[in-house]
């Protein structure tokens, strides 16, 4: 059998900024910069980097970036009242508070502060109670959270109908395992979702015509774990030996897999992807009605 076809991510991420600069050149010409706000509490480089990338790719799409840097052991109220007066400035219209956040402050706290009309990474209550609500893939809300978002479209680019096909999900956290069952639940695919306590987990990932892994395990999904033909998203990001891999062992499962992404190179560059869309679209819910 042919090897896999890999999914270019950084491909499909260009051509889906190409239309979102598009969409913000019409704001620009309306009087309407879309604001991103970063938030990063601490050193942590991995983080700096994230924040960093994050900034440059609205820049180059014509959005504004505002990236605030807080020291490491700032107080939980501090934070909060930092987010409280993004949620009150009118040209800040995406605000992303950078996870993980020292000990002394309670993550849930903070996402729960962010107002859910600027809510860009998709991760408060309300944006997910509504994700929940959608009876179906057309009716999501204008923010769904990006690394799910972005491995949906990643799906989509192979060509291949989600509807009735069978997807495993190796993964239940709140930020990718879940929504990801949700989405690709609402494109009607048949979702089954595997976890740390999954036992046989193999008995599940071979019968999947779509496999998501995101289970931050290196070497999770091997050759033999997978069907023929099957597409195998790899969300995973590990440092092993100072080099970043995924969960799968991409040079056994491109023999098996129909379609299969890189790590780096596959669902990352579409995360950013979607927190410049969904930007973009916070931009155009404030705009005159002919632009939204
Ligand atoms: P998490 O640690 O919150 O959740 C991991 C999930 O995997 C849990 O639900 C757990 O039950 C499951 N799991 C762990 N070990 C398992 C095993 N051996 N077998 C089956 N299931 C297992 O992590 P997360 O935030 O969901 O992120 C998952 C991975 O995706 C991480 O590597 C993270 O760095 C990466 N990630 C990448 C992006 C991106 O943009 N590329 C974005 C978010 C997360």
């Amino acid at each position: 059998m042919a090897e896999a076809q890999i999914i270019d991510g950084k491909a499909l991420a260009q051509s889906l900024r190409e239309t979102l600069r598009t969409e913000v050149g019409e704001l620009n010409r309306h009087g309407i910069t879309p604001g991103l706000a970063t938030v990063l509490v601490g050193e942590d480089p991995a983080s700096q980097t994230y924040v960093r990338m994050k900034g440059r790719a609205c820049e180059e799409l014509g959005m504004a970036s505002r990236s605030l840097v807080l020291p490491k052991d700032t107080p939980e109220s501090q934070l909060l009242d930092t987010v409280a007066k993004l949620n009150e400035d009118p040209a800040i219209h995406g605000i992303l508070v950078q996870l993980p956040l020292p000990p002394q402050i309670e993550t849930q706290r903070v996402i729960e502060t962010i107002s859910p009309s600027k809510d860009v990474d998709g991760f408060h209550p309300e944006t997910l109670g509504r994700l929940l609500a959608a009876p179906r893939a057309s009716d999501m809300p204008a923010f769904v959270p990006c690394t799910p978002a972005g491995v949906v479209e990643l799906i989509k680019s192979t060509g291949t109908t989600i509807e009735g096909k069978h997807a495993v999900v190796i993964g239940r956290s709140q930020i990718v395992g879940k929504p990801v069952a949700v989405l690709l639940t609402a494109e009607n695919a048949t979702v089954t979702v595997c976890h740390s306590r999954t036992t046989n987990m193999p008995s599940f990932t071979r019968d999947a015509d779509i496999l998501v892994v995101a289970a931050g395990q290196p070497r999770l999904l091997t050759a033999e774990m997978v069907k023929p033909g099957a597409i195998v998203i790899d969300v995973g990001t590990n440092r092993v030996d100072g080099k970043l891999v995924g969960d799968v062992v991409f040079d056994e499962v491109r023999r098996v897999a129909g379609f299969l992404t890189p790590v780096p190179g596959g669902v990352g560059p579409m995360t950013i992807t979607m927190l410049l869309r969904n930007t973009v679209r916070s931009a155009q819910a404030g705009a005159p009605k002919d632009l939204s």
